[in-house]
């Protein structure tokens, strides 16, 4: 059971703190993400706009070049040198014009590097000027014809100032340029001569490479992001020769999803998951270009172009794994919360336990001081009950609600016994702060209850608060007492009081007598001839004289008449209220009493089994001034000795 709540406690200590430091920190991250997403857009839309604003240039530029080119005085000259005869001097002037234009050619290829070939061709498709980046310029090589070539079908078409470009997806063509093969785009424009007549056709070579390369470095601002161009064919443009997309290759295969988005709108974006595509249309065909251009042809199916960039949405996992800080963060509060979490469960599982075994523990002192072989109780400073154990509310005979803040406890003490116990009380009130009294209690049904009770107080900073008091049950002790204080006054013989009761009760009654007035006379009486019984009928026999003796006698005194033996087989009896006649007389009916009381000791001991006996008895007053026995019995005696001299079995009475 207690293993069960500790696991529910351990699985709530770790889910509470995992669930409330999410709900913390979720709006933050999604904030954080937010704004990262905002920004991320923000920079690829300016990365767009950026990639649009190169790729127009770096065409704008192209188609401008083509153009200057196909205007310059000297190549419309040159045009118009070759339909002339053919003179010596004219095939000089000429060569010439082709030196002097094939350099020009090479400045424009060698300055802009972006053009792997310019190349003149006549009507008839053949090569007029060829020159080649970074080779040797060419003169022309007649035996190449562009005539079937679409670029230069399309131009021979076209009216002056009027451009012609291959569209990149299609019919790729790849040529070796100054560093390696690349794929190249064609720009084509009808040339005329001086006189407006269509001479042939100008073709450039532009390095697409080069160009989409600028495009890249222009969209290269937000890192992770990915710049494409597709054509309207869903053909990649890029001119990248590694990675999954190469040029040529077919995006709307390759990632129908952003196809699908990029189709369907000329601009916009598109989510995908776990990318961002933000995208436009970049149609060459109908820019404002800076120059004189007419018209710019190429086959409809292919453009407008798609500009687009891929971004990754920005996410948790991608957040941290940049950033190490916030996992670190998240994990210390993670970790922290759990631990204090967990700790927390630990300790309160374990008071818990400590409360439980508190309670138990409380439970058994309780017990213990409820039902203790000793009486507990507290007090106030005016003596009133505050607390009681049930063991000496059994002994009163009360109930708690009776007692506890209703009696003063010195209600319950005997008034014998009351300032004992006041003056422990005051013990307990005063420095000390304790006491301790013998005193009897008085219980519900009239009864005296001694005890003995041992207190102190117990105090705080301020002062008194009530006493603690332990009542210890005296009354075994009591009755012991009394049995020893009897046994030790009582000859056990006769059961008689001894010598020291006789003294003890003699103490009483001449003080009693003392008060009263009246006489008190005294007794001593000696068995006769007690030895020659013994010496003849046996120790034992002489035992049964004496108890019946003792029971004979006991019988003739009144109540109040102390009959004692004081040691062998002598006796005394104490007569309170006796004057000397009445002594006298006493005395005189005890000895015919005994003289007539044969002892019954079996026949066995004498002939008839009753054994006859006598006694002598002495008599003597008390006199008013004495304060103890001795004298009287000194003088009983002496009346008891002169008895016996007398002949025994009399009374004779001792004058004081
Ligand atoms: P007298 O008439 O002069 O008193 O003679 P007596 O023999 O009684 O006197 P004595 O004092 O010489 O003898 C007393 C005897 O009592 C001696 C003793 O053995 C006997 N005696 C004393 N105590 C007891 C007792 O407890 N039991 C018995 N059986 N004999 C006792
Ligand atoms: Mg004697
Ligand atoms: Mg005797």
């Amino acid at each position: 059971m207690t293993l069960k709540v500790l696991c529910t406690r351990l699985a709530l200590a770790v889910v509470v703190p995992v669930v409330l430091v999410t709900a913390t920190l979720y709006p933050i991250f999604r904030a954080h993400l937010d704004a990262r997403l905002q920004g991320a857009q923000a920079g690829a839309q300016a990365m767009l706009e950026a990639g649009h604003e190169s790729l127009q240039r770096g065409m704008n530029e192209s188609l401008n070049h083509a153009l200057a080119t196909a205007e310059m005085p000297l190549l419309k000259r040159y045009l118009g040198q070759v339909g002339e005869a053919h003179s010596p001097y004219q095939a000089d002037t000429r060569q010439l014009t082709a030196e002097r234009l094939a350099s020009l050619f090479d400045t424009l290829l060698t300055h802009y590097g972006r053009y792997t070939k310019l190349v003149l061709l006549d009507p008839q498709g053949r090569e007029l000027l060829h020159v080649s980046h970074g080779q040797q310029r060419q003169q022309r090589s007649p035996a190449v014809t562009h005539a079937d070539a679409e670029y230069f079908r399309e131009a021979m078409t076209l009216f002056p100032r009027d451009l012609y470009v291959s569209p990149p997806g299609r019919n790729l063509r790849y040529e070796n340029a100054s560093d390696g093969v690349v794929p190249v785009v064609d720009i084509a424009t009808p040339v005329f001569d001086a006189r407006g007549e269509r001479k042939g056709v100008l073709l450039l070579s532009l390095d697409w490479q080069y160009l989409t390369a600028g495009l890249r470095h222009a969209m290269a601002i937000v890192e992770d992001a990915q710049p494409l161009l597709v054509d309207a064919q869903g053909t990649w443009l890029l001119a990248d020769t590694e990675g999954p997309m190469r040029f040529g290759r077919r995006f709307s295969a390759a990632s129908p999803d952003a196809w699908e988005a990029l189709s369907r709108r000329n601009r916009g974006q598109a989510d995908l998951g776990d990318d961002l595509l933000l995208f436009q249309a970049a149609d060459i065909r109908t820019q404002h270009y800076r120059s004189q251009a007419g018209m710019v042809h190429s086959l409809p199916d292919y453009h407008p172009w798609r500009l687009g960039i891929m971004l990754p949405k920005p996410s948790l996992g991608s957040l941290l794994s940049k950033d190490r800080a916030p996992l670190l963060i998240m994990s210390l509060l993670y970790g922290l919360s759990i631990a204090f979490s967990v700790f927390w469960a630990l300790s309160s599982h374990r008071q818990a336990g400590l409360k439980r075994e508190a309670q138990q523990h409380a439970r058994e002192v309780r017990d213990l001081y409820e039902h203790a072989p000793c009486g507990y109780h507290s007090l106030d400073a005016e003596g009133r009950i505050v607390k009681m154990n049930r063991t000496e509310l059994d002994w009163l005979g009360y109930r708690a609600d009776e007692v506890i803040g209703k009696v003063h406890y010195q209600d319950f003490v005997t008034s014998e016994t009351r300032e004992a116990f006041e003056a422990a009380f005051q013990g307990v009130l005063g420095p000390d702060q304790e006491g301790s009294a013998e005193c009897e209690l008085l219980t519900r049904h009239g009864e005296k209850f001694p005890v003995v009770i041992q207190a102190t107080a117990y105090t705080t900073h301020r002062g008194f608060v009530h006493s603690r008091a332990m009542v210890f049950d005296l009354s075994e002790r009591k009755q012991l007492e009394d049995t020893l204080a009897r046994q030790a006054m009582t000859d056990p013989l006769t059961g008689l009081g001894n010598r020291r009761y006789l003294q003890d009760q003699a103490a009483m009654e001449i003080a009693r007598a003392k008060r009263s007035g009246e006489p008190l006379s005294l007794i001593a009486i000696d068995l006769d001839h007690f030895k020659y019984i013994n010496d003849s009928y046996g120790h034992d026999v002489g035992d049964l004289v004496l108890q019946a003796f003792a029971k004979k006698v006991g019988k003739l005194l009144r109540e109040g008449d102390v009959l004692c033996r004081m040691g062998g087989e002598e006796f005394a009896v104490l007569l309170p209220g006796t004057s000397k006649a009445q002594a006298m007389q006493v005395a005189e009916r005890l000895r015919t009493a005994l003289e007539a009381s044969p002892v019954n000791v079996g026949g066995d001991v004498t002939v008839d089994g009753w054994l006859p006996y006598t006694a002598s008895l002495g008599v003597t007053l008390v006199s008013a001034g004495e304060t103890s026995l001795k004298p009287a019995i000194k003088r009983a005696d002496q009346g008891l000795y002169a008895a016996k001299e007398q002949g025994r079995n009399r009374v004779h009475w001792q004058k004081t």
